[in-house]
């Protein structure tokens, strides 16, 4: 398995890139990607208003295609939205010019959705080349990757690996990986509640990213 917490020397290498967000006010930003998913989003942000907390969701183009009125109710909820490209491209596969060209299309789905400006980018597998960063970055986008992962994504880890995985890491300022998809559900319906409370008793407090 690669890392879970993001240690300083690739933030330091990579500092054209968001890992963390510093801060005195304890808070950490916790990050959906992949989404939006029917029902999994719905739940997840059910979840989060209980806790009134904020969170950033970086979505796939082609699902806000397919479900607007979900990633809608992101945004209606107080949440930020991230670019994620349209395809969930991986950048290490695609040409810069295609790459560029799915991020936009991503863009003009939002778009015909809500008028929100957003200015976030996730790459896809956190694989980026670094023309491709500079191209992105030139469009307007802050390139957000993240502190902490929690390998929801991953089958093959438990569920209580995954927790693990969070709450071992978590420190103020953490930018914290999920996935409000299919593929990690079965992980997430366990790991985000308990996240919550646990990050609630700790005294954090769940901001977006701006
Ligand atoms: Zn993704």
């Amino acid at each position: 398995m690669s890392w879970v917490k993001t240690n300083q020397i690739i933030k330091k290498l990579f500092s054209n890139y968001v890992w963390d967000l510093p801060n005195n006010e304890n808070k950490v930003y916790l990050t959906f990607d992949d989404g939006p998913t029917p029902e999994i989003t719905e739940w997840t942000l059910n979840l989060l208003q209980q806790y009134n907390a904020k969170a950033t969701f970086f979505c796939i183009g082609d699902n806000i295609r397919k479900y607007p009125e979900i990633f809608k109710k992101v945004i209606d909820d107080g949440h930020s939205i991230g670019n994620h490209t349209f395809n969930h491209l991986n950048g290490w596969k695609t040409s810069t010019n295609d790459y560029v060209e799915n991020v936009k299309l991503c863009e003009t789905e939002h778009a015909k959705v809500s008028t929100e400006h957003c200015s976030l980018f996730r790459p896809p597998y956190g694989k980026i080349k670094p023309w491709q960063s500079k191209q992105i970055r030139k469009i307007g986008y802050k390139i957000i990757l993240w502190d902490v992962i929690s390998y929801d994504f991953d089958s093959t880890i438990s569920k209580e690996d995954c927790l693990e995985n969070v709450l071992k890491n978590v420190n103020s300022g953490s930018i914290i990986v999920f996935h409000d998809s299919k593929k990690a559900f079965s992980n997430l319906e366990y790991v985000l509640p308990r996240t919550l409370e646990f990050l609630t008793k700790k005294g954090f407090v769940c901001d977006k990213i701006k």
